[in-house]
């Protein structure tokens, strides 16, 4: 918040100023959030294109702050991140997603092939019994594992290139799928791809957004799908918005995708509803 000014003065910059401050307070606010059952999640469908249905539900992390209200994850998922709170936090986003997709599952008609996708932070992949964490949720929910995704950013995993094998082949044993989220956004190689064998790719809404304006976006998405169709990955294009993208993507070849076309992310209890 402190800059130095043309003429050699200090400046400061209340605006910087009161965000840093601000900071300091959700973090210590954040380490207390869980136990206050400040955290929740809202569910967004991921639409299977042919038959125009959910297939599964992506979870995503909200906080019901005391004071300041709904407070949204590119907020604070940082903040998480930095402190290691993500560890604790996203334990009990996994225990908590899991199980809720499993009550669909259980009980919605139609609903019991529901996938349940959840973001995963790099600290805690590279938590050593993160595998446990992962396992240990399922069986809690009930739930076949096969049917839980994690997402994992490009980034991630570009800055993670000491990704512990152990974790990847404790969770392929475990049969829980991997997805690449965000692609297109970093510069994962295709043999890294390979070495994860991940299941599905999530082509970034950054794509996707310009697909009516620049043509040559769609030959990239071309590139991907030729990518992910030799690597036997399911390809998820993110944040779809308008008629024109998904019939561009549906002329592409895409099967799935998820945006606020079909629903933005909704609280639990509104998705049975949303499903029948
Ligand atoms: P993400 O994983 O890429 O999630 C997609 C984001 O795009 C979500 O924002 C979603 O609400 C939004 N979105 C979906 N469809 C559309 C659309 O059609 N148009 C537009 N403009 N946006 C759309 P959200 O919920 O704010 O989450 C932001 C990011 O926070 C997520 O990006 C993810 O990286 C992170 N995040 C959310 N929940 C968790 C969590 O439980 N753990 C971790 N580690 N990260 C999380
Ligand atoms: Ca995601
Ligand atoms: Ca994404
Ligand atoms: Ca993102």
């Amino acid at each position: 918040a402190k800059a130095a000014g043309g003429d050699g003065s200090v400046v400061y910059d209340s605006r910087t100023t009161g965000q840093a401050a601000g900071r300091l307070d959700l973090q210590s606010d954040l380490r207390v959030a869980l136990e206050r059952d400040e955290l929740f999640l809202e569910y967004q469908p991921i639409i299977e294109l042919d038959a125009e249905q959910a297939v599964g539900f992506e979870a995503l992390l909200r906080w019901r702050h005391r004071e300041h209200g709904l407070i949204m994850p590119d907020t604070f998922i940082p903040i998480a991140e930095e402190t290691g709170l993500i560890v604790p936090i996203g334990t009990w986003v996994l225990n908590e997603a899991l199980a809720q997709v499993q009550r669909w599952r259980s009980n919605v008609p139609g609903a019991g092939n529901l996938w349940a996708a959840v973001n995963i932070s790099a600290r805690q992949l590279v938590t050593p019994d993160f595998p446990d964490i992962v396992h240990t949720a399922a069986l809690a929910a009930g739930i076949d594992p096969a049917a839980v995704n994690l997402e994992i950013t490009e980034t991630v995993l570009m800055e993670q290139p000491e990704l512990p094998s152990e974790t990847l082949h404790r969770l392929h044993d475990l049969g829980v799928g991997l997805s690449i989220d965000d692609f297109g956004t970093g510069y994962s190689s295709l043999s890294y791809i390979q070495w994860m064998s991940a299941r599905t790719l999530k082509i970034d809404r950054s794509f996707i957004e310009v697909l009516d304006t620049d043509p040559q976006r769609a030959s990239i998405i071309e590139l991907i799908l030729g990518m992910a169709r030799t690597l036997d990955l399911i390809v998820i294009a993110e944040g779809v918005e308008t008629p024109n993208q998904l019939a561009e993507l549906r002329r592409l070849g895409v099967h799935h995708a998820q945006g606020y076309l079909w629903s933005k992310a909704m609280p639990a209890d509104q998705v049975t509803a949303w499903l029948t």
